[in-house]
């Protein structure tokens, strides 16, 4: 990453005539506010929309598109709804780990809309540090099991499945969760609980979502050089890096495409150096 061009890009860019609706019922504002406000966005709520139609994580709405599609969509609507030039959409999605595939795994998605010139940017950021879990308990103790490694009641519960007569969200009374299933595990073989995802029930998600601010105003903050549209950044790598010993191609990236989202403008920009003989298949096969 060239630092130094990216300092030089945050000098000569203009103020953007900047009001950001956020389309948020979950409090969210206040995790986005302070990075995006260093490049001139003034971050605005709504919250006379039910984002609830976009999807639950307690599914009793399922998410339709993809996570870019729906914080897109998400991002297009606020600023239609503010009828602001820019909005801007959040979304969180819970999966494996791209490791090893078996950890829990939270991704957070933020994307701005700019209306004048029809185009998006687009920041993650992921975490291992979710307490994203459900199941089954059978007993107090496999509850209060489960209550302890979801960092309850910090972190808010979701007791039973929806159209289940003891369903409730955002669970935050460890006394009276306990007392709750105390009465329902004698007459009920299992009872499902799970981890609320939303943000304001969530620090850990929190964190995420403010690290994906981060992200989004680092790339806004580089401008592309044909059109002067804000967010030109990293894209992708070609591999290619030669190994230090033998010269021969490796795996490890040797040239970084960065790409302007607004034009079609482009910049292949080599890595320097050389790749370690660890990774080349013919020093270390
Ligand atoms: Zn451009
Ligand atoms: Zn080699």
């Amino acid at each position: 990453m060239t630092t130094e061009s990216a300092d030089r890009d945050v000098q000569r860019m203009p103020l953007p005539d900047g009001r950001v609706a956020f389309l948020t019922c979950h409090d969210k504002t206040r995790l986005v506010s302070e990075p995006l406000a260093a490049l001139g966005f003034v971050v605005e709520p709504l919250t006379t929309y039910n984002t609830d139609h976009f999807g639950t994580f307690s599914r009793e709405v399922g998410r339709t598109g993809s996570a870019e599609d729906t914080v897109l969509a998400k991002a297009k609507l606020a600023a239609d709804l503010a009828s602001s030039r820019y909005g801007l959409g959040s979304e969180g999605s819970f999966g494996r780990d791209p490791h090893i595939g078996w950890m829990p795994w939270d991704y957070e998605l933020l994307c701005l809309w700019d209306t004048e010139r029809q185009y998006a940017v687009f920041a993650l950021a992921s975490s291992g540090a979710t307490n994203y879990a459900q199941g089954e308990v059978d007993s107090m103790q496999a509850a209060v099991l489960f209550m302890d490694k979801a960092q309850f009641p910090e972190h808010a519960l979701i007791l039973g499945h929806p159209g289940e007569p003891w369903f409730r969200k955002g669970i935050r009374e460890r006394d009276a969760l306990i007392e709750q299933l105390q009465a329902l595990l004698p007459q009920e073989l299992r009872i499902w609980l799970e981890t609320d995802m939303r943000a304001h029930f969530n620090p850990l998600r929190q964190a995420v979502i403010r690290e994906a601010a981060v992200v989004l105003a680092q790339r806004l903050s580089s401008h592309c050089p044909q059109c002067q549209a804000l967010g030109f950044a990293f894209a992708r790598s070609e591999p290619g890096l030669l190994c230090v010993d033998c010269e021969s191609s490796t795996p490890l990236a040797a040239v970084h495409i960065w790409q302007c989202p607004a034009c079609v403008y482009s910049e292949r920009r080599p890595v320097a150096g050389n790749a370690p003989a660890a990774h080349c298949g013919y020093c270390n096969p």
